[in-house]
């Protein structure tokens, strides 16, 4: 059984006496630090001297340092910088000046389930990982709600590092919506996965297999965009709100009967299979290794794909077509890491 907890069962008194640190100020940064500022915490942002986001950070009212200098006055120590640079800050500007006792803090479990950083034995190692983007932390919470967390515990030499997870989390809002208790391995093992097989790389191949196949039997790319990319947020809105019986309610009955007995030909035995292969991957380790990799190497696959993803002729049509759309924001920056 799962445990979740909420508002009754975190305590902030536990994080009040102590120095907080945020290091990173990006979409799940600046929703930790601005929501634990409003919650009376002492907390403060620690970001790379020159970083753009340093003066940003202390126009909405935060303290800022430099990551070595917040690692070094903080005891809890949230590290909100992305994935791939981690290890590297860590080895040369947190570890340095971890004192016993300390807290280390994560919002997802990759480099500590993969081995990347090891903390030292003394030192408390917790997860508080909001399932929304940074953006929707702080908006739910300024509303007087919140986004459910996962909160996970690694390392409990202080014996409380479970109640000081409930308290960041209460002290961003989780605890208003409901935290659920996991392990890193989990957290870092569901995460991949769900991004790989489902959410970006299934989805998005899925969309181009459609648009291909339309557009190759000799139909307008322009007809093909809107039927296979487009007007899939309206169904993934229909999920979101009531999942897929909601989606099924709101489609046609013709629609409804197609996909119900054409889908799963999409997603056969086959893609099963795949799936598996993909779910071993993640827990074997042998992804972590060539993601770990690429970035050493200097992303030179990333760059490659990139390319080839910006020059598909799904997305050459879909920019044509979006300046049709006056409702859709033109300037909007992807938000990172959304999965
Ligand atoms: P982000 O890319 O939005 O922000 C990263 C921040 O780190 C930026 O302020 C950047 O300037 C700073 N930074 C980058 N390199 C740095 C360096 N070498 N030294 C110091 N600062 C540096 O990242 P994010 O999406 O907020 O992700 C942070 C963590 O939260 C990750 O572990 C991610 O997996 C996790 N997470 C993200 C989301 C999400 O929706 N974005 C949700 C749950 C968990
Ligand atoms: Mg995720």
């Amino acid at each position: 059984m799962i445990n979740v907890y909420y508002e009754a069962d975190a305590d902030l008194a536990v994080l009040r006496n102590k120095p907080l640190a945020v290091l990173g100020y990006g979409s799940q940064g600046h929703a930790h630090a601005l929501n634990l500022k409003d919650s009376g915490m002492n907390v403060c942002v620690g970001l790379r001297s020159g970083s753009p986001s340093w003066t940003k950070a202390e126009s909405e009212g935060l303290a800022v340092k430099t990551v070595a200098e917040a690692a070094e006055w903080a005891e809890v120590i949230m590290v909100l910088l992305p994935d791939q640079h981690q290890k590297k800050v860590y080895e040369q500007d947190i570890a340095p000046h971890l004192k016993p006792g300390d807290t280390l803090a994560f919002a997802h479990g990759f480099n500590i389930h993969y081995d990347q950083i090891a903390a030292p034995h003394d030192v408390n190692v917790m997860m508080i990982a909001p399932k929304g983007p940074g953006h929707l932390v702080r908006r739910v919470y300024q509303e007087g709600q919140g986004v459910p967390c996962l909160i996970a515990v690694h390392q409990d030499p202080s014996g409380d590092t479970k109640a000081l997870a409930l308290a960041w989390s209460k002290g961003i809002g989780g605890t208003r919506a409901g935290v659920i208790e996991t392990n890193f391995k989990d957290e870092t093992e569901t995460d991949l996965f769900g991004e790989q097989a489902v959410l970006c790389g299934g989805s998005a191949e899925l969309i181009k297999a459609g648009f291909e196949t339309l557009v190759e039997a000799g139909y307008p790319p322009e007809l093909a965009f809107f039927e296979c990319l487009h007007e899939m947020k309206l169904i993934v809105d229909l999920y979101y709100e009531g999942g897929l019986a909601r989606m099924n309610d709101s489609v046609s009955d013709t629609a409804e009967y197609g996909g119900m007995t054409r889908g799963s030909r999409i997603i056969n035995q086959e893609s099963r299979r795949a799936m598996k292969q993909i779910l071993k991957e993640v827990q074997d380790g042998t992804f972590a290794r060539e993601w770990i990799k690429e970035n050493a190497d200097g992303q030179p696959l990333m760059n490659r794909l990139r390319e080839a993803t910006r020059t598909h002729p799904v997305e050459q049509i879909g920019a044509q077509l979006r300046k049709m759309m006056s409702w859709i924001a033109k300037d909007k920056k992807p938000a990172k890491q959304v999965a």
